[in-house]
């Protein structure tokens, strides 16, 4: 067990599933604690299905969204926080920022996950990233609300996108999530409101699978099956470079 805490920062309420759903399973598993807070609900954008219903109001949709991340977030073993600021356009007040530095000085994470820092299909996505970092340094620094416990330098990884070329996001890390694997398959089930993602993110796992398997040599004996991709955004400091 560790007493480690990570945490993740979704633009919407499901983007945290399809993209990190794995690594929370995992170092849950593991004993860290896990944050994840939603800036939206992603109640106009990414919530197609919900609005083919008919008769639903922003309210609605926002409260099906609500339901739906949350049981998510049971499954896969996070505290969720909803920080409920809106979507197309997502926009992040002064107030929402230091919201999100003060969930950094609590949870101290040893790293974090956002989006990719840019993405032409969704501007709220990178717009996350950009105030996951900013709220970073902001905690890092001594003379916001002195008397805090400052954060360190927690890593920061973008989680896969859902064009990568395109957002110019390559992986140069593969977390193997093969062991918790139906754990992220269950949380991803609960988005009743885009089952045409639901296989789509299975295809993407057994692809990033093959692809971290590859990369650690056929003389391994790892049977990796499912893997999620990140790019690293700060570098890495090691003393031992193999
Ligand atoms: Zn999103």
């Amino acid at each position: 067990m560790t007493d480690k805490s990570m945490l993740v920062v979704s633009a919407h309420s499901a983007d945290f599933v399809w993209r990190a759903g794995g690594a929370i399973a995992l170092h849950r598993k593991n004993g860290y604690r896990v944050k994840v807070v939603c800036l939206s609900f992603g109640e106009r954008g990414e919530s197609a299905k919900l609005w083919r219903k008919g008769e639903m109001t922003l309210d609605t949709v926002k409260a099906a969204r609500r339901e739906e991340a949350s049981r998510a977030a049971d499954i896969l073993g996070a505290e969720v926080e909803f920080f409920d600021l809106g979507d197309y356009p997502l926009r992040v007040s002064d107030e929402a920022l230091l919201r999100l530095v003060d969930v950094y000085r609590d949870v101290q994470p040893a790293f974090v996950l956002s989006h990719s820092q840019q993405d032409p299909y969704n501007f709220d996505h990178p717009l996350a990233m950009h105030v996951a970092q900013e709220a970073r340094i902001i905690a890092q620094a001594e003379g916001h609300n002195p008397g805090q416990k400052i954060v360190g330098a927690p890593p920061v990884y973008a989680f896969e996108p859902h064009q990568t070329e395109q957002c110019e996001w390559v992986p140069n890390t593969f977390l193997d999530i093969t062991e918790v694997w139906e754990v992220k398959r269950r949380a991803i089930e609960c988005m009743a409101g885009q089952e045409h993602l639901w296989e789509y993110y299975t295809r993407v796992a057994l692809q990033r699978g093959v692809q971290a398997k590859r990369n650690i040599g056929i003389t391994a004996k790892r049977d990796i099956q499912y893997a999620e991709g990140y790019m690293r955004l700060t570098p890495a400091v090691v003393g031992d470079l193999a």
